[in-house]
């Protein structure tokens, strides 16, 4: 994954192209669509006229309808990530090569890397007012009500968790989802604004981890993976009852390399699989199955 920072856009790798764009101030939040043409004219100057990430964050598309993305680099920013991401214990997985779906765009669209790799430096470096700044702008100046984290990337530490709760409270009336792996990390602070939604990323390697934090999140997550769905059905039974006993929803996401075989495995299972998946005309707007928050919530802050 590391090395697909060192990939050519136009005469640097991906990696310099972020710190040059960074050092000349082509990310400062705007206050104005003056200020964002203004800072376009700085980004294609840095560039030397290669296309790159005119802001933070990205509109929709087809599948998700009118929700922004804010996205880091995924791996990178993953501490607690299973197969998804890296080699190793892959529990009920049985399977070749990674299947986070972010790892194969940015593959695919160096473009969508340097945009989380941006959006990184300038986090850690610049701090919460730059996050807050630009969100100001997408609100104010493009309508979004709806906001999805890390489609790329995850909570990678406990201070940058305390960033997205901030944000949450500065922005009360829009939504904001993310779905995590990290489960230590929320559930060493979950308290937290009635309109942050978290989920719960399980798979066939972290699955039992339900047990010990599942409390702290709104729903749960399973993504079924590999070459053996049958062999994972004990496991979406024990998450299926538990969610259904402790009021949260449980949805299913597919490999989508195998997306056929497991429709055909886990049919018994549809009423928990993401109407996405199934091929449903709908987008995340419509559908709100993953960001509608419970009834009845524990950790509001
Ligand atoms: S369940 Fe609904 S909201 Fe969640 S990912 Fe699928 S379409 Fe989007």
């Amino acid at each position: 994954m590391l090395t697909l920072f060192n990939r050519r856009i136009g005469k640097r790798t991906l990696r310099e192209l972020a710190w040059e764009l960074y050092r000349g101030g082509a990310y400062r939040p705007p206050r104005s669509e003056l200020e964002l043409a203004q800072l376009v004219q700085i980004q294609r100057r840095i560039s030397g006229g290669v296309p790159v990430p005119k802001m933070p964050y990205a509109p929709g598309n087809r599948k998700v309808g009118r929700i922004w993305t804010f996205d880091l680099p995924p791996v990178l920013t993953c501490p607690y990530a299973t197969f998804c991401g890296r080699p190793g214990s892959a529990g009920l997985y049985r399977g070749r090569g990674l299947v986070c779906y972010d790892i194969n765009i940015a593959r695919y669209n160096p473009l969508h890397l340097l945009r989380e790799y941006i959006n990184f430096i300038h986090v850690v470096r610049e701090g919460y007012s730059w996050l807050r700044d630009w969100t100001r702008f997408v609100v104010d100046y493009r309508g979004a009500r709806i906001i999805r984290f890390h489609v790329g990337g995850d909570l990678f530490s406990y201070w940058y968790w305390g960033y997205l709760k901030r944000l949450a409270s500065d922005f009360p009336h829009v939504t904001f989802y993310l779905y995590t792996r990290s489960f230590p990390i929320v559930a060493a602070s979950p308290e937290r604004p009635h309109n942050l939604v978290v989920l719960m990323s399980l798979d066939g390697a972290n699955y039992k981890a339900y047990e010990k934090y599942g409390a702290y999140f709104d729903h749960i997550t399973y993504l079924a993976a590999g070459e053996d769905a049958r062999g994972q059905i004990p496991a979406i039974d024990a998450l299926a009852k538990w969610a259904a006993q402790n009021g949260k929803r449980l949805i299913i996401f597919l490999e989508h390399r195998r997306l056929p075989q497991l429709r055909q495995a886990l049919e018994k299972y549809s009423q928990y699989i993401c109407p996405n998946e199934l091929g449903v005309n709908t987008t995340c707007e419509r559908c709100r199955r993953c960001f509608a928050p419970p009834r009845d919530r524990h950790f509001t802050a």
